[in-house]
């Protein structure tokens, strides 16, 4: 009798079929043709993702407020999930440093010359700016550009208002219920097809990339990795076991789907819906991780912030700047306002990254040193991040409810 095989298991089995065809190609020189032949349907699958993204993120968030029941209660889970975010992100940013210095002071870092690559520097508005662009001037326009910290802005007063109206909103309510359903079925289809996704980027990455990987900014990609390592073992496994009470290794186990998803997709956004499936198979409540996941896909970037401490010691030392000891505990400072700034999409990590550069002096043209490669770094950093979100949301609901739902 055969049994079909879980799709966690099918993720896995096209996870290793991508790298294996990954370096054949990158072996025998033929890189192009995964670029030219299986990325196209990786874009595909991730377009599907992105597509479905802002009416999961905006219905989720808007169901979960309305089963909460009262603001009282949203604001009490609201402050736990932001208590939780902070004091995680600010450890990675810690852990990041603490890495990079010891990187750099064993001599591990290469120190490369700026050349060629000149990086154009997007504008970025500071913090005043990012505070107000955050509340939409026009509703229509946050969903057309996916601004999803504005799409969450837009939940949150819809999802009070609709509380707030009390018994004449009953007809929103069922309609929020309804199209709710209808996406949440897509949502399903769409996540089936993540096998062909997982395997046609792995493939593509694994054959175009490869030669960066050994190239020379391998030692700064193993700290960064490590980095990622040493907090999801400590961090992740501390808050699995005395935040949620559960085994770490069975906290691990089942996230796998969606750790291998958001490490193939580097997309936290894209994730969201698998991370979804997995936070409540493992006992999150549906109408918490329906808030705490989408916020967290968004603001608690973890990944990003580690990311972000390392790249800039070691950019610093390229650049010939001396850091202070105040200086780091500013870069941990705006590496973490600036991981809340990041969109969940690929390569928006990098951009986030001229902020924190700027404040400690380091020309922001030093990027385009580590831009090539952005995408092996963003793997992991969304790995990192969408598996504080699922970890976040456990947290909460033990916080709220005392208890997991199994
Ligand atoms: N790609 C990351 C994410 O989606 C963000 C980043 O670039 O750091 O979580």
């Amino acid at each position: 009798m055969t049994k079909k095989m879980s799709l966690p298991q099918q993720i896995l089995i096209a996870l290793l079929l991508g790298i294996v065809v990954g370096l054949v190609c990158y072996f025998t020189q033929n890189a192009a043709i995964t670029t030219k032949f299986l990325k196209p349907f990786g874009d595909i699958f991730v377009n599907l993702l992105k597509f479905i993204v802002v009416p999961v993120v905006l219905l989720s968030m808007i169901q979960g407020i309305i089963s909460m029941g009262d603001m009282k209660k949203v604001g009490s889970v609201g402050g736990k999930t932001i208590a939780f975010f902070m004091a995680t992100t600010a450890v990675a940013c810690a852990i990041g440093l603490i890495m990079a210095n010891l990187f750099n002071g064993a001599g591990l870092f290469p120190t490369l010359a700026l050349g060629e690559t000149t990086y154009q520097a997007k504008e970025f508005g500071g913090f005043m700016g990012v505070l107000v662009g955050i509340f939409p001037s026009n509703m229509w326009s946050a969903f057309v550009n996916a601004n999803m910290l504005q799409v969450i802005v837009i939940a949150l007063f819809f999802g009070g208002s609709i509380l707030a109206a009390g018994e004449q909103s009953e007809p929103v309510r069922q309609l929020v219920d309804s199209l709710y359903a209808v996406v949440e079925k897509l949502m399903v289809f769409i996540i089936s097809l993540s096998p062909i996704g997982v395997f046609t980027y792995m493939a593509w990455v694994v054959a175009t990339q490869g030669a960066n990987i050994i190239g020379s900014l391998a030692l700064v990609l193993l700290c960064a990795y490590i980095g990622y390592f040493v907090h999801a073992i400590i961090v992740y496994s501390i808050s699995a076991k005395f935040g949620a009470g559960m085994s770490p290794v069975k906290f691990f186990k089942e996230a796998v789907p969606a750790m291998i998803f958001a490490f193939t997709s580097a997309s936290s956004a894209a994730t969201l819906p698998v991370s979804k499936e997995c936070a409540e198979k493992m006992g999150a409540d549906k109408n918490i991780a329906a808030f705490v996941l989408p916020l967290g896909a968004t603001v608690h970037m973890d990944g990003t912030a580690i990311y972000q401490c390392v790249a800039t010691i070691f950019l610093a030392t390229c650049a010939g700047v001396e850091l202070t000891l105040f200086q780091m505990v500013l870069i941990v400072v705006i590496a973490t306002l600036s991981a809340i700034g990041t969109a969940g999409t690929p390569g928006a990590g990098v951009i986030m990254l001229t902020m924190v550069l700027g404040t400690v002096g380091i020309p922001v043209d030093y990027i385009g040193l580590i831009i090539a490669v952005d995408r092996l770094f963003d793997m992991g950093r969304t790995t990192m991040n969408i598996t504080g979100d699922i970890v976040g949301a456990l947290c909460v609901t033990k916080w709220e409810n005392g208890k997991l739902n199994n």
